[in-house]
């Protein structure tokens, strides 16, 4: 089905900054007219760039002309997942990297005459997509990052997570497993309606209440997006900040401003051919407070997947800790293997009990021992013939 032009209809603006502390930016965008994005990047000497740079690249090349179908679009992420996976594994120096990624596509899946415009909203990792209406900003996305899990099971407040030191952890990115799971939404045009799409580096440095000042006091999206960047640096600028603003100019008609999101987390199996995909027919309000029992969410573990690239050091998949252990055990092993060797070598040093006469050195070192019996026989023997 040919996608109908969204061209027209929604007005989009970004901007991306490497902030005020890092050297090089790993965030990514894409704001097309049918498609727009945001990718974190993650991971050591620029393969976080090459990460979230992959990730844009497929998502254009899919979905630069919008999406047929909720599956079409998850499909793109996952090619892009499969891609910064093997090239984690095929280079050495991109070895764990990784992206979030937070997109809208516009999709185009209605019968013919069907003038319904709606949005495919995709999610992995700790980017975020809000919505702006009649003043009130919401955010739809859920952070898939492990202070999101002590906030979903009561442990700390938003308040407490957005200064938490463990907040650059995210549970689930784009090229850490051969396969990927996908939150995915889908929406209506509703005429007014603003979206922001965003990096980390926005919401760790301006709170929402700020946030929702500066998209009310710029109408354009693209002055707006710029605001946005630059508040986050009068703050600190402590990360990359990547800012997408989509204005929605034509559509239906909010019936009520204040609503509350209404939207549903669409459930499908995605083409990881591995019966990985998100199930089916088991929706979630997204706008539920989360629980720990959303099966969305995987259990807190000890093992954290990965750890996005920013205010402290790329954690690694295996930590001291776990080094220090192995190498306890390894020293325990080797400890007894070297005791056993040294037993049986003593018992094995112990004098033939038949005098064979080896060297006179033998003779003489087994008149040292205490030992009495044959050692001594051998001792006693006769010094043999040194030629
Ligand atoms: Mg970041």
């Amino acid at each position: 089905m040919k996608n109908r032009s969204a061209a027209g209809a929604l007005s989009i603006g970004a901007a991306t900054d490497v902030g005020r502390v890092r050297t090089g930016n790993e965030d990514a965008f894409i704001a097309e007219p049918m498609v727009v994005g945001v990718a974190d990047g993650m991971g050591g000497h620029q393969a976080g760039e090459v990460a979230s740079a992959i990730a844009v690249q497929k998502m254009l090349e899919h979905l630069g002309g919008g999406a047929t179908s909720v599956q079409s679009a998850e499909a793109a992420v996952v090619d892009a997942n499969t891609a910064i996976f093997n090239g984690a594994r095929n280079n050495a120096g991109q070895r764990g990297m990784g992206t979030t990624l937070t997109a809208m596509i516009v999709l185009a899946d209605g019968a013919e005459g069907d003038t319904t415009r709606r949005f495919v909203l995709l999610n992995v990792g700790d980017s975020r997509t809000y919505r702006f209406r009649g003043g009130r900003l919401r955010r739809v996305t859920v952070d898939h990052s492990y202070v999101q899990e002590l906030v979903s099971t009561g442990h700390i407040t938003e308040v407490e997570a957005r200064s938490h030191p463990r907040r650059n952890i995210v549970t689930r990115a784009l090229g850490i497993e051969a396969t990927i799971r996908v939150d995915t939404w889908v929406m209506p045009f509703v005429k007014g309606d603003r979206y922001l799409l965003c990096s980390d580096g926005l919401v760790d440095e301006v709170d929402d209440a700020e946030i929702a000042e500066v998209m009310a006091a710029h109408r354009d999206a693209q002055s707006a997006a710029q605001a946005l960047v630059d508040a986050a640096n009068t703050h600190g600028g402590r990360d990359n900040v990547t800012v997408v603003v989509v204005d929605v100019l034509d559509g239906d008609v909010a019936s009520d401003d204040t609503a509350d999101l209404d939207l549903d987390l669409v459930w499908s199996d995605l083409p990881n051919g591995d019966g990985t995909g998100n199930g089916s027919g088991d929706g979630i309000d997204a706008d539920a407070e989360p629980t720990a029992a959303t099966p969305d969410r995987g259990p807190i573990t000890e093992e954290i997947p990965i750890t996005q690239s920013g205010l402290s050091a790329p954690r690694k998949r295996f930590g001291f800790g776990t080094l220090v252990f192995w190498f306890g055990i390894a020293a325990i092993i080797i400890g007894a293997v070297t005791l056993v060797l040294a037993v049986r070598h003593n018992a094995d040093s112990d004098p033939d009990p038949v005098p064979t006469t080896t060297s006179t050195t033998v003779a003489t070192s087994t008149s040292t021992t205490t030992r009495p019996s044959t050692t001594v026989a051998a001792s006693t023997a006769p010094a043999p013939t040194v030629p």
